[in-house]
């Protein structure tokens, strides 16, 4: 937890580079990444996974498969009797953390300085409840995260904000499915709740921020259904599973499994974020290796 009581940390040129160098160091290593393939079956046979079956009925066989999706979906693709129901229960049964509506909002160049910090609001008296609120009193809090502008470095090119959104707000769309590669409209009663979220959202803003009023150029909108589309996550859940402060070491889910093939890994083993993903991640690592060896690699990089 230390990083992240020291401060909240973004990187100058955005967090998508990240990806390029951990793909690039995959593929020097031999490595292939397939995109758009929806990983539909996981199958086991004499105990242990043998394939996994995606989604254009393509099959890929491997000796040790990591999942990196919750382990409640992993479940669910998966029938073996490895698994007690007793874990499956557990694992199903466990509540989510909530949604987000996101604003992305691009401005017209040069007319925003970028400031190098986030700003965070909350309706007085309401820090601890902030998903707690009832249709018209949304939203009772936002986060607020200024973009460079790269050909203009004193500017600011887009805002960010973040918000907490209930599932249940967007539930009537709940059968629509929509992602860049499919792409089916969710209807016009759905394009005006965003739009009319987004203004009561940016009616709010403009209290603090009155300077964005006039140089909005345009801004797009992320419910929960959108989270829910992209990454796969049960009610579009921002951080995977609820942990329980009171409870610690039942938040904690093994990376190892009945299954001795079938690794886990991801932001519900541990921590969520970019610092509890990464966690996890050397945790899984840890285990697949069988001993400590990266640690000591880490430590002495
Ligand atoms: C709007 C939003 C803002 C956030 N902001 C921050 C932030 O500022 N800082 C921070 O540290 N964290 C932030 N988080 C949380 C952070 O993004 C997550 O904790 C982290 O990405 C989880 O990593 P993961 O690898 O466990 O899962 P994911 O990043 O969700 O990766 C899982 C991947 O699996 C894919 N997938 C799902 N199902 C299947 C399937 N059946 N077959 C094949 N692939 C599948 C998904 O498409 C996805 O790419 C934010 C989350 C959201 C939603």
């Amino acid at each position: 937890m230390n990083s992240y009581i020291q401060s909240s940390w973004k990187l100058p040129g955005g967090g998508s580079q990240i990806v390029k160098i951990l793909s690039g160091i995959l593929r020097n290593s031999g490595g292939e990444i397939l995109r758009n393939k929806e990983v539909k079956k996981i199958v086991e046979k004499d105990g242990l996974i043998n394939h996994l079956v995606l989604e254009d009925d393509s099959i890929v066989e491997s000796k040790q498969f990591v999942s990196a999706i919750s382990p409640a979906e992993t479940l669910k693709m998966l029938h073996s009797g490895k698994i007690r129901s007793r874990y499956r229960q557990r694992i199903e049964n466990r509540e989510n953390t909530m949604s987000s509506f996101s604003l992305y909002i691009v401005l017209k160049a040069k007319t925003i300085r970028y400031e190098n910090c986030n700003y965070y609001y909350q309706k007085r008296g309401r820090i601890w409840s902030l998903g707690d609120y009832n249709f018209d009193e949304w939203p009772l809090g936002y986060g607020l995260y200024f973009n460079r502008d790269r050909k203009n470095p004193e500017y600011a090119s887009s805002i960010s904000i973040l918000t907490l959104m209930k599932f249940e707000d967007v539930k009537k769309w709940s059968h629509t499915f929509h992602t860049s590669r499919h792409e089916v409209s969710r209807g016009v009663d759905y394009e005006r709740f965003k739009y009319e979220r987004s203004e009561k959202l940016l009616d709010w803003v403009y209290e603090k921020f009155p300077q964005l009023m006039g140089n909005i150029s345009s801004f797009y909108a992320a419910t929960p259904l959108t989270n829910r589309d992209y990454i796969g996550q049960r009610d579009g859940a921002i951080y995977g599973v609820q942990k329980d402060y009171n409870t610690p070491l039942e938040n904690i889910i093994s990376p190892r499994t009945k299954i001795p093939n079938l690794f886990l890994t991801g932001q519900n083993i541990n921590l969520h974020g970019i610092l509890g993903t990464s966690l996890s991640a050397i945790l899984t690592c840890m285990m697949l290796l069988g001993d400590n060896s990266l640690i000591d690699k880490i430590k002495n990089a």
